[in-house]
């Protein structure tokens, strides 16, 4: 027999089987020794109340083995099966080519960047040097957006597709457990690149092919018919099925798609900048305690408040992390945050932003470059703040909200450099005013968050699509071109990672319906 039931664990003791079954055996009110094993179902930490406990959901099995599940997929060979041109290698990429195999149909990802491994190198190159490559950077390469990022897998979203499924790919592919039952589940930069590797060898030895390297630069259409796509080389490769998963960075596919006549949309996103506290103020706070200790793990927060009409909200919290460089060309700044799986660095950062709709952004609403320009615009007004070489604007919290250039910045997570400047000066003045709003209720919500001792760094401007590609809801088809699948985050459909999976995997699911 299984029994469900929940149990509050000490934390230090969350891991230890003994002790859950004690727990469990006291709530069930019945004899540990009656209880032939556990398994944890789901696990959140609570902080609410004066003493932080686990809160845990666990299966009890009675007179019962407990067979763990195995993790691991049988994919068939696709070597010689129908093919379908994925281009781009993010997560919507690769859950697509993953979906494909499984279906039987053989994907053919083409990837403008590197390979995870190489990758790196420009990684360093951007850190140290403030050198941006624009083919391989935070943004691009294998994996996407999402290998040198916080690997946060959690989502608002969940009735577009299976979370549990991309879940399980993930450890199929390497990921801890944990991510099963985790209430907020993270990888952490230092794991995932070993997990997309996996998922290349995955398509790899299944017959599926990634190219790396290379740009598309083109789509065929033909009578408003998908045939495949044209490569910087000059090289065609051909397809009835395009399932375009190039990211929200892409600019110059919005400019392809624009060129040949393939409709696109201007969409709102939000914008604003990251702000990072030392990681025990957040602590402090979230715990009620002087020190976190070695039983918990770094705390994160989630901030929202309506300001003249406009959500100003924290995204994409990262404890433990560092503020990340990431733009995709040599004259513009972007920020955003990663964190290693320990999450043990000594700063906690998020996107703090403004909800920004059409009418906030002069011009025409039928121009689908129009939020892209702004947001442009933004990036590049930061760079030049900064002074060159990626070294960010930043300016202390108070200091912001009292509108005074700060006399000196703290010490914080961000390589390239930060340089005193007014945020007013590239923010404009209706983001500006709801930020300065913002901050001050948001210190009133969480007790020390205001503080000259947090920084905030220009700008977190890439928080999802400033374009939208629209799609046939039912077919997940371009209105005007049967067989291109615009999909993941750059095409609007996902804000994240998980997401844009659940999103590659669907636009997989639709292929199979015209290619068979
Ligand atoms: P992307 O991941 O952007 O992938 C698009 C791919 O297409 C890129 O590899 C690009 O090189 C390729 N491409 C573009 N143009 C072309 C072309 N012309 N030809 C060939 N290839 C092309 N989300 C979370 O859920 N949790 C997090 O913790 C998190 N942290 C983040 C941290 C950072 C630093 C960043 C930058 C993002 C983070 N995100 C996070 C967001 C998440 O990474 C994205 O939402 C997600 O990667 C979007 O997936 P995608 O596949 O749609 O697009």
């Amino acid at each position: 027999m299984i029994k469900e039931t929940e149990i509050v664990c000490p934390p230090g003791q969350q891991e230890d089987e003994s002790v859950i079954i004690r727990l469990a055996a006291a709530s069930l009110n019945i004899q540990p020794k009656s209880i032939s094993a556990v398994k944890i179902v789901k696990r959140s930490i609570d902080a609410r109340g004066r003493k932080v406990v686990y809160r845990m959901q666990v299966q009890v099995f009675l007179d019962q083995p407990y067979q763990p599940e195995i993790f691991t997929i049988k994919y068939p060979n696709v070597q010689f099966s129908r093919p379908v041109i994925i281009v781009g290698a993010g997560p919507a990429g690769l859950f697509a080519a993953l979906q494909c195999i499984q279906l039987g149909l053989k994907p053919v990802v083409v990837e403008r960047g590197k390979d995870v491994k190489q990758r790196r190198r420009d990684l360093a190159n951007i850190n140290k040097q403030g050198l941006v490559n624009t083919e391989s950077n935070y943004c691009f390469g294998e994996g996407g957006a999402g290998t040198y990022s916080d690997g946060k897998l959690y989502t608002r979203s969940t009735k577009r597709g299976d979370v549990n499924q991309v879940l399980k790919m993930f450890v199929a592919h390497g990921a801890d457990e944990s991510i099963l039952i985790d209430a907020r589940p993270h990888i952490g930069t230092n794991k995932l690149p070993q997990i997309i590797t996996a998922m290349r060898e995955s398509v790899l030895n299944a017959g599926g092919e990634i190219l790396f390297d290379t740009r598309v630069t083109a789509l065929l259409v033909e009578f408003g018919k998908m045939k495949g796509v044209k490569l910087a080389t000059g090289e065609k490769l051909t397809s009835d099925a395009v399932i375009l998963a190039t990211g929200h960075s892409a600019r110059d596919v919005f400019e392809m798609l624009h060129h040949q006549n393939i409709l696109i949309e201007a969409k709102p996103f939000a914008l604003g900048v990251r702000i990072e506290h030392p990681q025990e103020i957040i602590d402090r706070a979230q715990y009620h305690c002087e020190h976190r200790g070695p039983d918990l793990p770094p705390s994160y927060y989630n901030l929202v408040e309506q300001v003249d009409d406009r959500g100003v909200f924290s995204f994409c919290m990262c404890p433990g992390g560092i503020i990340a460089p990431c733009a995709t060309e040599a004259n513009e700044i972007v920020v955003n945050g990663w964190s290693p799986s320990k999450r043990n660095n000594p700063f906690a950062n998020s996107g703090t932003v403004v909800q920004i709709n059409m009418e906030d952004v002069p011009g025409d609403n039928n121009d689908p470059f129009k939020m892209l320009r702004f947001q442009q615009q933004i990036e590049h007004a930061a760079f030049l703040a900064g002074g060159g070489k990626l070294v960010a604007p930043g300016q202390r919290m108070v200091d912001f909200v009292e509108g005074r250039l700060s006399n000196d910045l703290p010490a914080n997570s961000y390589l390239p450099g930060t340089r005193s400047v007014e945020l007013k000066e590239i923010l404009p003045l209706w983001i500006h005013k709801r930020l300065q709003k913002a901050l001050p209720v948001f210190g009133k919500k969480m007790k020390g968050y205001y503080t000259n001792e947090a920084i905030l760094v220009g700008v977190e401007s890439r928080t999802s699509s400033p374009v939208k590609v629209p799609r046939d809801k039912e077919t997940l088809q371009h209105p005007q071109v049967a067989g291109l699948f615009p999909c993941g985050e750059g095409a609007g459909y996902a804000g994240g990672i998980i997401s844009a999976a659940i999103d590659g995997i669907n636009c997989a699911l639709a292929t199979l319906k015209i290619l068979s």
